[in-house]
């Protein structure tokens, strides 16, 4: 893996969260209040307006401030558990990371996540698409690949019961939408993974 361009990553990320603030907002709308568009966007452009700060840092260091930025930035239940993510991410990295290193950090970040949130795969929440796309990372698939299982995986939670996080609280009644966090999930892995296999 070459030398991580942490800077266009910031970008690609708060641009495709930009993109798709509403299409979040209105999923969160019909499961949960409605904020998960807002919150995500709030935090990665606070991400954003920094970006070069970051990408100054060694990735480790960066990947730790990136998830302390987003802890104080995105809110939510959302904001503690996607700073957790990027958090353990930064401490489980080394300074120059390869395919295996970044496949075990992340799936300690993974960890990390279902610590935070006491939630486990199968309750209808980002763990969902998280997971599936550890495990496409394990089993040696490419980026596109990883990023249509993560697409795969988000719509899967279109049937689930939401077990975790304000959804759960309708019951039944979560069953039949996606949950926003699964596919905010989803958009980032694509983003992620799409622009990591484009450099050389
Ligand atoms: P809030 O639920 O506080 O309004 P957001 O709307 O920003 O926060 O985020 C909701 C998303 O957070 C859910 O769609 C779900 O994916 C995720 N989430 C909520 N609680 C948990 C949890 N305990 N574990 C994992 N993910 C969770
Ligand atoms: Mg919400």
């Amino acid at each position: 893996m070459a030398a991580l361009n942490l800077a266009g990553l910031i970008t690609a990320a708060a641009d495709t969260i930009a993109a798709h603030a509403e299409e979040l907002t209105a999923l969160d709308q019909a499961i949960g209040d409605g904020d998960h568009g807002l919150n995500m966007k709030r935090g990665f452009e606070a991400v954003r307006a920094e970006a070069e700060m970051f990408a100054a840092k060694p990735v480790p260091e960066a990947l730790k401030a990136i998830g302390t930025k987003l802890v104080m930035t995105v809110g939510g239940a959302s904001g503690p558990l996607f700073g957790t993510l990027f958090m353990a991410l930064g401490k489980e990295i080394s300074a120059e990371p390869d395919r295996t290193n970044l496949t075990a950090a992340f799936g300690k970040a993974i960890e990390a996540v279902a610590a935070r949130g006491k939630s486990q795969v199968g309750q209808k929440t980002m763990l969902d698409v998280l997971q599936p796309a550890h495990d496409a990372l394990v089993v040696g698939k490419t980026g596109s690949e990883i990023a249509d299982v993560a697409d795969a995986a988000a719509k899967a939670t279109v049937p689930m019961k939401a077990l975790r996080g304000r959804a759960s609280f309708l019951g039944d009644r979560s069953i039949g939408h996606m949950d926003a966090g699964a596919r905010s999930t989803a958009l980032l892995v694509r983003t992620i993974v799409e622009m990591l296999e484009r450099q050389p």
